[in-house]
């Protein structure tokens, strides 16, 4: 199963994903994870990466395209995997093509998560994370049981410098210009599906699992 899950930033993508990468056994690819991963050890990509990420702006392509094509050419992924976070722009989604063409792959389905921006901006100011696992928290809807200690393995939680309320509205401004074209882009194609992505996560993860069902995904 290849597939790709597109949305505002805060729209639950990293939350449903995990879900339904362990229900499909394939790889999350998520490449916010793996900027903020190659960001925090120092790696010459994340400093690159870093003042675009502080910004709220998207990385040039040229680095994310080195990042993805070596990901998904490990082994894990030649059954598949579910993007998180790529395409961000009609070129990726270009390049992501080609990358795929090479080794006669195709997407099986896009599922757009869809929340409006009001919600965005609460569910992105009460987010928290694990530093250590990273498993993803919110203050009101998913807190930890203790305090703000990740359940996992009782790190303290914490909140990423670009989720601060400036920061959100350039993402959300970047998203609305460069990534929302990418909608009409797999509609076109016909792998399109629209998810409400508010609500319960248990609801939204239902809902997603209805829309692969209907896209033939299982
Ligand atoms: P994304 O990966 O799209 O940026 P996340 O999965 O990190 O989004 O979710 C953003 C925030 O919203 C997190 O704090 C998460 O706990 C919370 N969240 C995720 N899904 C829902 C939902 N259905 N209802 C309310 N809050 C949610
Ligand atoms: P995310 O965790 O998906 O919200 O991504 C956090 C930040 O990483 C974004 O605001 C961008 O700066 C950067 N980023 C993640 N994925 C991409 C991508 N596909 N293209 C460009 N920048 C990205």
């Amino acid at each position: 199963m290849r597939l790709i899950l597109l949305g505002p930033p805060g729209a639950g993508k990293g939350t449903q994903a995990a879900r339904v990468a362990a229900r499909f056994g394939v790889p999350h690819v998520a490449t916010g994870d793996m900027l903020r991963g190659a960001r925090d050890s120092g790696t010459e990509l994340g400093n690159e990466a870093r003042a675009y990420m502080d910004r709220g702006e998207l990385v040039p392509d040229e680095l994310m395209l080195g990042l993805l094509r070596e990901r998904l050419s490990r082994e894990d992924a030649a059954e598949g995997f579910l993007l998180d976070g790529f395409p961000r722009n009609l070129s990726q989604a270009e390049a992501l093509d080609g990358i795929l063409s090479q080794v006669a792959q195709d997407i099986d389905a896009v599922i757009s998560i869809e929340v409006p921006d009001e919600e965005i901006v609460e569910r992105i100011s009460g987010r928290r994370s694990c530093p250590v696992c990273g498993r993803v928290y919110h203050l009101t809807s998913n807190p930890p049981a203790v305090d703000e200690l990740c359940d996992a393995d009782g790190t303290k939680l914490e909140q990423r410098a670009d989720d601060k309320a400036d920061v959100v509205l350039e993402r959300l401004r970047v998203f609305h210009s460069q990534t929302k074209p990418l909608i009409a882009f797999y509609a076109d194609r016909g792998l399109l599906k629209v998810v409400d992505g508010v609500g319960p996560v248990d609801e939204v993860e239902s809902r997603i699992a209805a829309a692969l069902e209907g896209a033939g995904v299982s």
